[in-house]
């Protein structure tokens, strides 16, 4: 049987750890990467006996290389084969967990949504359809209390299903980024396809994203792969100047609103969340 690759991945204090520990038990070494002093943590067990090995990457916000833990998380994801990312969310800050969860939907890797801390959504009066919030965002979501083990097997048992999967029915999600944004973001998509710019690495649309983020380690990669780099930033500074004029804003700014448009616009769809607040009123 081939072996599959899980990397558990989320914000940090989102359980990560707790839920790692629960899995793997004591099958786990933990070292350092190459050269910095971030934790790198593995583990493995078996499953319907498939080896199954799990990577503990550093808990970040996001996957642009802000800090050192960003560039580690997604260099892990791209660069050691990782067939499937568990993306282990903290369920009573769902906007602000899901603000990941939608960068490795960009990144369109394959993907499992745990929703931990449940026994903190529970005593807080929210209620969360899981159920519905998978089918929105086309995620298996299974519920989970890290601290208790519970829902690990159903960790284990989605991100083997997942992993089995065929590429193909990972395509990366496009979130509208308004009519500023948008025509430069496909121009640039489509140049960066046309030249199989880093294309082999990361969805072109994604680079194109980065670029419009200002991810330093993304551009200096780029300027050693290819000319078009330099087309690339000079249309970024277009972006920039529309955005400085008709937002007084940055283009990283809007990108990152219209993240959460569209995260709220699941989270408000009909029975997918419901405060204890909101109840007083139904
Ligand atoms: P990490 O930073 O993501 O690795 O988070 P940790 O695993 O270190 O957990 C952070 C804190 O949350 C610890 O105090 C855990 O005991 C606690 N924790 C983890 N999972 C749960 C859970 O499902 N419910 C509750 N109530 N606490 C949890
Ligand atoms: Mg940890």
């Amino acid at each position: 049987a081939e072996n599959i690759t899980v990397a558990l991945a989320g914000n940090p204090n989102c359980g990560k750890t707790t839920m790692f520990n629960a899995i793997t038990g004591a099958h786990q070494r933990v070292g350092n990467y190459p050269g910095i002093t971030v934790e790198r943590k593995e583990g493995s067990y078996r499953h319907n006996g498939k080896e199954v090995h799990l990577i503990d990457i550093p808990g970040t916000y996001s996957l642009t290389a802000y800090s050192l833990e960003e560039v580690v998380a997604r260099e892990v994801l791209v660069d050691e084969k990782v067939d499937v990312v568990v993306d282990i969310i903290d369920a009573t800050a769902l906007e602000r967990s899901l603000y990941l969860a939608v960068q490795f939907m960009e990144l369109g890797i394959p993907l499992v949504l745990a929703l931990n801390m449940m026994d903190e959504v529970k005593k807080k009066g929210i209620r969360i359809n899981s159920k519905s919030l998978g089918e929105l965002l086309q995620v298996p979501v299974v519920e989970t209390v890290a601290r208790k083990g519970d829902g690990k097997e159903d960790i284990v048992r989605e991100a083997v299903a997942v992993a089995r999967k065929s590429g193909h029915e990972w395509k990366p999600l496009e979130i509208s980024y308004g009519p500023d944004i948008d025509p430069i973001l496909a121009g640039m998509t489509h140049m960066i396809e046309a030249a199989n710019f880093m294309t082999e690495r990361y969805p072109a649309r994604w680079i194109a994203l980065k670029y419009l983020e200002g991810d330093e380690k993304i551009m200096a990669a780029g300027r050693q792969t290819g000319s078009i780099s330099r087309k690339l930033e000079e249309m970024v500074i277009t972006v920039e100047e529309l955005c400085q004029k008709n937002f007084n804003s940055y283009p990283e700014a809007i990108i990152a609103d219209h993240r959460y448009g569209f995260i709220n616009s699941v989270l408000r769809q009909p029975n997918v969340l419901v405060t204890a607040s909101h109840e007083r009123f139904d």
